[in-house]
């Protein structure tokens, strides 16, 4: 068998399954992965404390599957020379037979004065600094957060804040910190649909988090929010949780993409105008096979990354290719000192709730989006393999 030159652009949880997958079904294939940092970050726990610890090293996972670690950013593509151009002099470009395009995504900020100034937590290193920040806030009194985006993101983050500031050592005799979830929307978690909302709210009351729904920020800057008709927000510190769109590099390929500048790809994650490229992740819009979209989360990304390794491998080889389904969906949102709460469905019908669901969410975070290493290279290729209820 020729030694086919199939290249991964992305580490993330679709870069990485779909590099275990491509090498379960070539073998002999010469796979390299390009991503900036050696990193598989964590990025669903970045709201949780000590966010140093929320990434795995990626070469100790690559390495027993024989996949390359190509330490550098694509910043460009040929899909005529089939090349991937990168920003590092010695690698240069790479050829590609086939190439996954699994570069994920990066927060939205909102086209104000000030947004680049405010704290997010949408990379490790972002929520590091805002971690630093909140070690050096927690003993001010008084002291108001504002996290801006009430979405999926910033509920975890506002209703995990108080437990962040008592772990750095906010004395307990002090008033409870002020925090302020503000939103465009006029609801809480408005992406997360009617089913969960009554949980969330209760869990947003019982912790004392304010509202301020259904407004506009004009401007803000790390210690103001400034909002439509409205007195400005003094801080101490502002958050902005407002949501994801598609890393740059999936605007690079000539193709069609949708609003969040996802790559629209086929039923075998083909970015179809262009042969030789698949995308994955929050990088590529899918048909999930019952209707739905794909949605910028981690069961899709590591569903549509194995899928999508599996395909690139398939195609260099000449073999027919497997069909993207994931008609199973579930969302567990962490609520904090009230739990977690655990929908299944695409009407997220609210399953569990509390003390249980958080179990859950604890499983999810430590354990399901983790790779397993713990059994080598086997272990690792067993674990690519796709789901056989969710295999076309
Ligand atoms: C704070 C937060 C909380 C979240 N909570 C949840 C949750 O509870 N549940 C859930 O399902 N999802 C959640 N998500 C979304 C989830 O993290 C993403 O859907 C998931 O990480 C997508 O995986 P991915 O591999 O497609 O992309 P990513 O994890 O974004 O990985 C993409 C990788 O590609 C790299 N890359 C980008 N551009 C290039 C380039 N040009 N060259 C080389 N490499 C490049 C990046 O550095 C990154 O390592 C959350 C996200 C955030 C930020």
């Amino acid at each position: 068998m020729s030694s086919v030159p199939i290249v991964i652009v992305g580490g993330g949880f679709a870069g990485f399954w779909a590099a275990a997958a491509a090498r379960r079904v070539a073998p002999k294939a010469a796979i390299s992965l390009l991503s900036p940092l050696d990193a598989l970050v964590m990025r669903p726990r970045l709201y949780e404390a000590d966010p140093h610890t929320l990434a795995a090293p990626l070469r100790p996972l690559l390495q027993p599957l024989g996949v390359d670690l190509v330490l550098a950013s694509a910043n460009g593509i040929d899909p005529a020379a089939r090349l991937v151009h990168t920003d590092d002099p010695t690698s240069a470009s790479l050829p590609y037979d086939q190439v996954v395009i699994a570069t994920g995504s990066v927060m939205r900020r909102p086209a104000v004065p000030g947004a680049a100034d405010a704290y997010s937590i949408d990379t490790q290193a972002e929520a590091i600094e805002l971690d630093r920040a909140l070690a050096g806030l927690a003993g001010r009194d008084p002291l108001t957060i504002a996290v801006v985006g009430a979405g999926f993101t910033g509920l975890e983050l506002a209703l995990e804040l108080p437990a962040r500031l008592a772990a750095h050592g906010r004395p307990s005799q002090l008033a409870p910190a002020r925090i302020v979830l503000i939103d465009r929307a006029p609801v809480l978690g408005a992406e997360l649909g009617e089913g969960p909302r009554p949980v969330i709210e209760d869990a947003v009351d019982r912790a004392g988090v304010e509202r301020r729904l259904g407004v506009t920020v004009t401007a803000l800057g790390r210690d103001v929010v400034h909002l439509e008709g409205g007195r400005p927000l003094s801080a101490d510190a502002v958050v902005l949780c407002t949501g994801l769109a598609a890393a740059p590099f999936a605007g690079l390929p000539d193709a069609r993409r949708d609003e969040a500048g996802r790559l629209e790809v086929d039923p075998y994650l083909r970015v179809s105008t262009q042969p030789g490229i698949f995308a994955a992740g929050d990088a590529a819009a899918a048909d999930t096979g019952g209707g739905h979209r794909t949605l910028q989360s981690c069961q899709h990304a590591l569903q549509t990354g194995r899928v999508a390794g599996e395909n690139a491998a398939r195609a260099a080889l000449g073999l027919a290719l497997v069909t993207y389904r994931q008609p199973n969906y579930v969302t567990c949102l962490d609520l904090g000192a009230a739990g977690a709460v655990l929908t299944r469905g695409w009407d997220r019908e609210v399953v569990d709730a509390g003390g249980s669901a958080k179990q859950r969410k604890r499983t999810i975070n430590t354990s399901v989006i983790y790779p397993d290493a713990s059994h080598g290279a086997e272990g690792l290729l067993r674990q690519s393999r796709l789901d056989p209820a969710e295999r076309g």
